[in-house]
């Protein structure tokens, strides 16, 4: 008897599911952290905090792309910050009432990682600033 391959990943409309297990080996202990249990990587850690070359983010758990470079700003807080996404339905925003403050939570649409929060003190034209985990990104450089 043929053996039924177990399905990678399960797309219903454009989204992604897995299971715990099967996110817990696709990411990194530090991804699956931030990404899939909402955790905030330490201000000043992360690794695309301080890049700037031209290119795209995109989300580190599905590939969805989620920023480009010419909308990063450096905010000071520690965190890749964005004025505005690639597009409005890549990112999904939630009320987030942990901690004892009231957040907007950013989300990948396709995958419901955890990307970071949004906060209404960036720069013109949004006045938006999207602060989100290095973790939670993979860059991709514009190639030459
Ligand atoms: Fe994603």
């Amino acid at each position: 008897m043929a053996e039924t391959p177990m399905l990678d990943v399960q797309t219903t409309g454009g989204k992604i599911h897995k299971t715990e297990e099967e996110w817990s080996k696709l990411l990194t202990p530090e991804q699956f952290h931030i990404l899939r249990r909402k955790g905030t990587e330490p201000a000043f850690s992360g690794a695309l905090y301080q890049n700037h070359e031209d290119g795209i983010y995109r989300c580190a758990g599905c590939g969805a792309e989620l920023f480009t470079s010419d909308k990063k700003f450096d905010s000071g807080s520690g965190w890749p910050s964005f004025w505005l996404p690639i597009s409005a339905d890549v990112i999904e925003a939630h009320e987030d009432s942990s901690y004892g403050m009231r957040r907007i939570e950013v989300t990948c649409a396709r995958c419901g990682g955890h990307l970071g929060h949004v906060f209404p003190d960036g720069p013109r034209p949004t006045g938006l600033r999207y602060c989100i985990n290095s973790a939670s990104l993979e860059f991709e450089k514009e190639p030459k």
